[in-house]
């Protein structure tokens, strides 16, 4: 981790924002919690499955050259003889000789405990794989081991695949799943935790291409993240040294966000070579290759592996979201989500609770419903519910008021800007998705008009 980030929002705001309004709670958090491992909220599972599906949409559904695949978490022991994962997916782990806390040697400036300045001792390696038994009898023949990462089960499948499919080079395979590891330090809320999920690719090209191809998933990869509006000065690219590279790796970028806690990976990219095909044939026995049709020859594929994951993909979208602002005599506190990422895109609020406007208020919910994640609320001054759904990033709110009950006409109210408009209930569904397209507020829908009446926002 680089230097400290200046100016960058605070990691407790975060972890407040995101316990307060229902987005990640500790782990059972009833028996005090349990160290690493996170459950999301109402919004936080929203915000996650946005998240999944903006990149399923982007790498998987809008091309003709992936297709996807979800593969068990207990793989076959030998998997990760073959991959490596037993012998070399490891840490070098140091314990403080005075406090006896432990520590992941790479990770200390020099040889002294960061809790208590005390010595440590030389390191040993850690194997950060999680062991559990299959079967009823806990004996070392049914060891298995949860998996550390998604790729091996593409890799493994990848005879499945060009015999199912008949994809031909260059093609990929996607896989969204949990990965486990028994990490020696853990912290920073969900950005380093021992239960995680990934989204990762693996794209298999003809030897020879994979430099281009490389290049291609790299700035592919950083596109994304800025086009759902993560800010380019808050990510960059990273080569990885020699001494850092992975045993299976030809070359790797890292796409690192700058966290609180300073410039850290968000996703990797690597070059895998025929490394991992090459490995699983010859362990498994079975033939990994491909048949070249224009050679007619048999040939290992290369692999380019970009590899994220979702909880770091989730922190970096609060963080980059989070905004304070002056309003009037008090902070106005949003997350400027871009509409694809915010867990809830509408919310409906009658002005007040009298029944006749809740009536037309439920009417325009439950018509809504069917498009997106809507909210309803009713609850408290109009002021405090549209700083509720500020602070949870809702891009639109659709007020219903008493002069609504006549002209059947709602607003429409915009997070960033809170600028108003004023359309007819029955525009209301297209109006939305317009604007949840990207569309300026004021592009207005027949009978709509800008809307200047200042209504009470202030909080009370
Ligand atoms: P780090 O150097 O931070 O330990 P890594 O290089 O080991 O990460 P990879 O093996 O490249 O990570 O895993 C791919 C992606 O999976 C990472 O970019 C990250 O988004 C995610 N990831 C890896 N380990 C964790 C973890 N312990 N908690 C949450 N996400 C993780």
């Amino acid at each position: 981790m680089a230097e400290e980030a200046s100016g960058k929002v605070d990691m407790e705001k975060i972890v407040s924002l995101c316990q307060r309004r229902g987005y990640i709670f500790p782990s059972s958090e009833i028996y005090g919690g349990l160290s690493s491992c996170w459950d999301y909220g109402p919004l936080g599972v929203e915000l996650k499955r946005n998240i999944k599906e903006a990149w399923w949409r982007s790498v998987v559904q809008e091309r003709d050259d992936m297709v996807g695949l979800d593969t068990s978490i207990l793989m076959h022991p030998q998997t990760w003889v073959a991959s490596g994962h037993l012998e070399q997916f490891t840490d070098p782990l140091v314990e403080c000789k005075q406090c006896h806390l432990r520590w992941r040697a790479d990770e200390l400036k020099d040889n002294t405990c960061p809790s208590c300045g005390g010595e440590v001792t030389e390191p040993h390696l850690f194997n950060l794989m999680f062991k559990t038994f299959m079967g009823p009898v806990e004996e070392e023949a049914n060891v298995v081991y949860l998996r550390p990462e998604t790729a091996q089960g593409m890799f493994v499948n990848f005879q499945n695949i060009l015999n199912t499919t008949r994809k031909r080079l260059p093609f990929g395979i996607a896989q969204i799943g949990k990965a486990f590891r028994n990490e020696i330090t853990t912290g920073n809320f969900i950005f380093r935790s021992r239960e995680f999920e990934q989204m990762e690719i693996e794209y298999f090209v003809k030897p020879g291409t994979d430099k281009e191809w490389f290049d291609y998933w790299l700035e592919e990869r950083y596109n994304w993240y800025v086009n759902l509006g993560i800010k380019k000065e808050n990510l960059q690219l990273r080569q990885h040294t020699k001494g850092e590279l992975a045993h299976y790796a030809k070359k790797c970028y890292d796409i690192d966000y700058l966290f609180p806690m300073g410039w850290s990976e968000l996703e990797g990219v690597a070059n895998r070579g025929d490394f991992d095909l090459t490995q699983h044939a010859s362990h498994s026995g079975k033939s990994l290759s491909y048949l070249d049709e224009e050679t007619k020859q048999h040939i290992v594929p290369c692999v380019i592996e970009p590899s994220a994951g979702v909880d770091r993909s989730a922190l970096a979208f609060l963080c980059d979201a989070y905004v304070e602002e002056p309003d009037k005599e008090e902070i106005r506190v949003l997350l400027r989500f871009h509409p694809t990422i915010a867990p809830v895109k509408v919310a409906v609020l009658p002005l007040s609770k009298r029944e006749n406007l809740v009536e037309l208020a439920k009417k325009v919910y439950a018509d809504l419903r069917p498009c997106w994640m809507v909210q309803y609320d009713d609850t408290q001054s109009i002021g405090r519910r549209y700083r509720r759904q500020d602070e949870i990033g809702t891009p639109f709110c659709v007020t219903v008021d008493f002069q609504s009950l006549e002209d059947n006409q709602a607003t429409i109210r915009e997070r960033d800007s809170m600028n108003q408009i004023r359309v007819p209930i029955a525009e209301l569904k297209k109006t939305l998705a317009a604007k949840l397209e990207g569309e300026d507020l004021f592009v207005l829908p027949p009978g709509g008009q800008i809307w200047k009446e200042e209504r009470e926002e202030k909080s009370g």
